[in-house]
């Protein structure tokens, strides 16, 4: 890690009912979390109000998308003034599960991005390779492409917090080595002082995802580029998640 705040982000994802994510926030209430760590979690939309009248302040809350624009008749979309009025201070945007599963793409998501920042929304910005796309040597180009897209449409990286989330990595069991992980941060970092400014690049918090858990989160901190996690399968388990926050010491 880092000068800046350290940042972890729990993604539920779609799992979870109402008794499971009672027990999730109970544990996460009597989990004692590092003080100098941004702590979030995102839990599935309908459950979000659930989550913001049970959970403590401690911990803030995201959505895990949002839509392109104000809300009006887009059927079964949920909009960035809903995620506000609900309580959530951020969004997670670009997700590789909706990059390459429900098939957004680069263009789409900046878009989306710009919307939420403008709305006063924290945006969790992903980006991240393939296997085939690393195993081609393209993990630079794709990931770049992707930061491009964000760079384009955001009218300030303010409270943007960029994850880098190899695709391969996600829900597989298959962590990135440390050093993977910081080669592609430091890479990330210098694009932004490239192409956004210096102060962005040296501001701009870049977390890393893909399996972390609360056995290997503590090598992966040490990485001097990376700034933070975010957190699926280990982030419904409260114990093992509080031991990934507090990972920075
Ligand atoms: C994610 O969905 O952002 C993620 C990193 O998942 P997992 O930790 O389960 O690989």
């Amino acid at each position: 890690a880092g000068s800046g705040k350290f940042f972890v982000g729990g993604n539920w994802k779609c799992n979870g009912t109402k008794d499971s994510i009672a027990k999730l926030v109970s544990d996460l209430n009597s989990a004692s979390l590092e003080a100098d760590v941004d702590v979030v979690v995102s839990p599935p939309f309908v459950y979000i109000d659930q989550v913001k009248s049970s959970l403590t302040d401690r911990i803030e809350i995201s959505g895990q998308n949002s839509w392109v624009r104000k809300g009006g008749a887009f059927t079964g979309e949920i909009s960035v003034e809903q995620l506000k009025d609900i309580g959530c201070k951020w969004v997670i945007l670009g997700h590789s599960e909706r990059r390459h599963v429900i098939g957004e793409k680069d263009e789409f998501i900046g878009k989306k991005a710009a919307y939420a920042l403008s709305e006063g929304l924290g945006v969790i910005a992903c980006i991240g390779e393939k296997l085939e796309e690393r195993e081609a040597g393209k993990t630079f180009d794709v990931c770049f492409e992707q930061l491009k897209a964000f760079a384009d449409a955001v009218p300030s990286w303010d409270k943007v917090v960029v994850a880098y989330e190899p695709v391969w990595a996600i829900g597989t069991g298959k962590v990135a080595s440390p050093q993977q992980a910081q080669e592609v941060h430091v890479a990330v970092r210098d694009w932004l002082k490239k192409n956004v400014s210096e102060e962005v690049a040296s501001k701009t918090r870049i977390i890393y995802g893909g399996s972390v858990n609360g056995g290997n989160c503590a090598e992966l901190a040490k990485e001097e580029d990376i700034d933070g996690f975010l957190v699926g399968g280990a982030s419904l388990k409260g114990p093992e998640f509080a031991t990934i926050v507090n990972s920075v010491t």
